[in-house]
């Protein structure tokens, strides 16, 4: 595989950018396989990158219904941070942003991860009391959140409303300064390009249709759209549709399925230097390097596999963004979409063995999964590669909605972005 580099990126630039090879192969699938991969969005593909990379297994099968970041990967806000209440969430995400921060020289591929910190600000007295005890818990955690007064966030947001009569009024925030953003689709064809180089096989428009089991219970292979392939070793990593997986090896799942949607605005000149999200309300907002404004909103109330949200859903948001950020409000909508996000009871991932012997999942991420990518792929691959969970994750078990440790960030967050 040709390495990027500025040498290549020149020379390629004199030839009129016709030399570039193509970025991963599209291979048949192959009779059987070591371990076979369901879902071909950003954490399927970094779990077959670090399975090849760390632990030498090479013979994986990657196996996507679409095309390869087609799900909630390439539909996302992009926010990325690991200002998470619990030890063990922090340990987590932490994790992840501790990867992302090399993950371009990684790869030698620009996921354009972008340190611009991300604000999340309170509007109500249990929100100032909720963000503070994150921060003293994150310090404790070694991970970095500060709180900021209403003043300090405008110097950081020059675009912030903090008049005190406005309908959603900043008490304060709190700040990660090394949380921001990267660029979806990349970080999908990063992780796809590295993976294949090793060996590994990416195979789209592939559904998996069934899970077959021996007669000893255990994982013998996967029902596909293009045949049956022969496997000792399932990971199961398809977002909203897990739990319709999982069934199919008659496992059932402590999951819903939402549709969450996001917006983008007009492109416009750099206005937005930072990442904000506002919990109470539902929304968020960055600027994307094409310079339009990207905007998240919350979940539909409704389970649902539709990718996509109610309208009144994205009108919320959009009229809590011009409260909080009045001059937006003559900007132009160009496009909105959903996804279908996978829901725990507790708001944290699933990460881990089933009571299927050979078939794992990683699942569960709701609304907050792609800040997750590099970290639940590196632990992930540890637990297939091992059978057993990697220290990280070793806490984020199915067995946790049985014996009662939940870790509950939805308690105390309300949500999980
Ligand atoms: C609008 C929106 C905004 C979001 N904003 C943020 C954010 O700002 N920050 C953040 O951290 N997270 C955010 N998320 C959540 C984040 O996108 C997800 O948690 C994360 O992308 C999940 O990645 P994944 O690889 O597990 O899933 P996906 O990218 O959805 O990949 C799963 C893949 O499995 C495939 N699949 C499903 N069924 C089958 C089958 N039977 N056979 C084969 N393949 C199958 C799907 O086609 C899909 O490509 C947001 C999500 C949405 C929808």
């Amino acid at each position: 595989m040709r390495r990027f580099s500025f040498r290549t990126l020149i020379s390629e630039a004199f030839k009129g950018h016709k030399g570039w090879e193509r970025q991963w192969r599209a291979p048949e699938p192959k009779a059987s396989y070591e371990v076979v991969i369901v879902g071909g969005g950003g954490h399927g593909l970094a779990t077959a990158y670090y399975l090849a990379k760390e632990f030498g297994i090479r013979d994986v099968a990657v196996l996507e219904k679409g095309w390869i970041g087609g799900g909630n990967t390439g539909r996302n806000t992009t926010i990325i941070r690991s200002n998470y209440l619990y030890d063990e969430s922090a340990a987590l995400y932490d994790h992840a942003v501790k990867l992302w921060e090399g993950l371009s020289q990684d790869l030698n591929y620009n996921v354009m991860f972008s340190q611009r910190g991300v604000m999340m600000l309170a509007h109500n007295l249990h929100d100032v009391r909720s963000f503070r005890q994150h921060v003293y818990a994150n310090r404790l955690n070694g991970v970095d959140n500060e709180w900021l007064t209403p003043e300090q966030a405008k110097e950081f947001c020059p675009p912030l409303n903090i008049s005190r009569d406005a309908r959603y009024p900043v008490m304060g925030a709190a700040l990660q300064r090394r949380g921001g953003t990267a660029r979806h689709d990349a970080v999908a064809w990063g992780y796809a390009r590295a993976a294949d180089a090793m060996g590994v096989d990416i195979i789209q428009n592939c559904e998996v249709t069934g899970i077959r089991r021996g007669a000893d219970g255990a994982v013998e292979g996967v029902e596909t759209s293009r045949g049956f392939i022969a496997t000792k070793r399932v990971g199961v990593v398809a977002a909203g549709h897990t739990s319709v997986i999982m069934e199919r090896a008659g496992v059932r799942m402590p999951l819903e399925s939402f549709p969450l949607q996001a917006l983008v605005s007009e492109p416009v000149k750099p206005v937005f230097p930072c990442v904000v999200m506002s919990n109470a309300v539902h929304a968020y907002i960055s600027q994307s390097d094409k310079g339009e404004l990207v905007i998240g909103a919350g979940t539909d109330q409704y389970v649902s596999y539709s990718q996509q949200g109610g309208l009144h859903i994205a009108t919320h948001t959009l009229e809590a963004i011009c409260e909080i950020f009045p001059q937006f409000s003559r900007m132009r909508m160009l496009r909105n979409w959903g996804g279908i996000v996978d829901v725990t009871p507790d708001r944290s991932p699933i990460i881990g063995k089933t009571p299927v012997p050979g078939l794992y999942v990683n699942c569960g991420w709701g609304t907050g999964g792609f800040k997750a990518t590099p970290g639940s792929g590196h632990v992930f691959a540890h637990t297939l590669a091992k059978g057993e969970p990697h220290p990280v994750n070793a806490p984020f078990t199915l067995d946790r909605f049985r014996t009662g440790r939940l870790i509950d960030e939805a308690a105390a967050a309300a949500v999980a972005h």
